[in-house]
C-alpha cells in the first residue's frame, strides 16, 4: 500500500479560496497514492489571535486552558478541509489530534509525542478516505489535550507518517523549500533541492525563521523518513513544483521511534 502524509501550513489555509484549491492539490496526489493523510494547521493568524485573546481575560492564563483555547484553531481548518474535498466528490472525514491517538507527555503547551496509536483512522485510510488531521496537537495519558509547541504541526505530520509507514511527507509552504539564505532578504538566495536530516537540520538551527519544526526533522532523522517541502502556490501548477527534498535516499526504519520526553 502506498501512503502519502500531506502537510498544509497556517499560510495555505488562509481562506475560503484557499481551502478549495487545497482540495484540487489533494485530488491530484489521490491519483498517486492509495492512503492519504493530510496535517493542516489553523487559519492564517488564528492562534495568534487565540492567544492574544486569552491574554486579555487572563495576564497569566494556566496552559492547560491555553491548550484548551488554542486547538479549536487547527480543528476550525480540519473540518472545513474535509467539507471541501467531499464538495469536490472526494470521499473525507477529519479527527482532532486525541481522536487520532497522538499520545503526549503531560507538558502543556509544549508536549512531546511519546506514541501514535492511529486505531480510530486506520478503517477509513483504508477504505481510501482522505482523513484530515487537526495538526499540533495531542492527549495525555491522563486524557487531557495538549499542544506540541508553535509550528508544531509538522511534528503532527511526521508523527502519523512514521506511525502508518507513509513514503513521505509532503509540506505545502509559503516558500518553495529550503534556502541558504532567507529569500526574502535575498531574492537571488540559493534553493536546496536535496539535503540530509542533518543538513536541513543545521539550517534551521542556524536560522531564526523556522521553515520547517526542528522536532519533525529530528523524528524523521530517527525513522529514516523522506521530507519534501513545496510551494503551496507551485504546486497549484503541476509543471513547476520541484522544492527541497530531505533525507531522499534513506532506508526506512524497521521500528517507529517518536520524541524523548524532555
Ligand atoms: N497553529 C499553530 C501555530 O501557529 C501550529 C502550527 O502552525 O503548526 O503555532
Ligand atoms: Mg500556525
Amino acid at each position: 500500500m502506498t501512503t502519502l502524509v500531506m502537510k498544509f501550513g497556517g499560510a495555505s489555509v488562509a481562506s475560503v479560496t484557499q481551502f478549495m484549491q487545497i482540495a484540487q492539490i489533494i485530488g491530484e496526489r489521490a491519483e498517486d497514492f492509495e492512503r492519504l493523510v493530510v496535517v493542516v494547521s489553523a487559519m492564517g493568524d488564528t492562534t495568534d489571535d487565540l492567544l492574544k485573546l486569552a491574554h486579555q481575560v487572563n495576564a497569566s492564563p494556566p496552559k492547560r486552558e491555553l491548550d484548551m483555547l488554542v486547538t479549536v484553531g487547527e480543528r476550525i481548518s480540519c473540518s472545513l478541509l474535509a467539507m471541501a474535498l467531499e464538495k469536490i466528490g472526494l470521499a473525507a472525514i477529519s479527527f482532532t489530534g486525541s481522536q487520532s491517538g497522538i499520545i503526549t507527555c503531560d507538558k502543556h503547551t509544549e508536549a512531546r509525542v511519546i506514541e501514535v496509536k492511529p486505531h480510530r483512522l486506520l478503517p477509513h485510510i483504508n477504505k481510501g478516505k482522505v482523513v484530515v488531521v487537526a495538526g499540533f496537537q495531542g492527549v495525555s495519558r491522563q486524557g487531557e489535550i495538549t499542544t506540541l509547541g508553535r509550528g508544531g504541526s509538522d511534528t503532527t505530520a511526521v508523527a502519523l507518517a512514521v506511525a502508518l509507514g507513509a513514503e513521505r511527507v509532503d509540506f505545502f509552504k509559503d516558500v518553495p523549500g529550503i534556502y541558504a539564505e532567507d529569500p526574502k532578504v535575498n531574492p537571488e538566495a540559493q534553493l536546496y533541492q536535496a539535503l540530509t536530516h542533518q543538513e536541513a537540520l543545521d539550517l534551521v538551527r542556524g536560522s531564526n525563521h523556522q521553515v520547517l519544526h526542528e522536532r519533525s526533522i529530528v523524528m524523521a532523522q530517527k525513522n529514516g523518513l523522506p521530507l519534501h517541502l513545496l510551494s503551496f502556490k507551485e504546486a497549484l501548477d503541476k509543471n513547476k513544483s520541484s522544492g527541497t527534498i530531505i533525507g531522499g535516499s534513506l532506508k526506512k526504519s524497521p521500528e517507529p521511534f517518536y520524541e524523548e520526553i524532555q
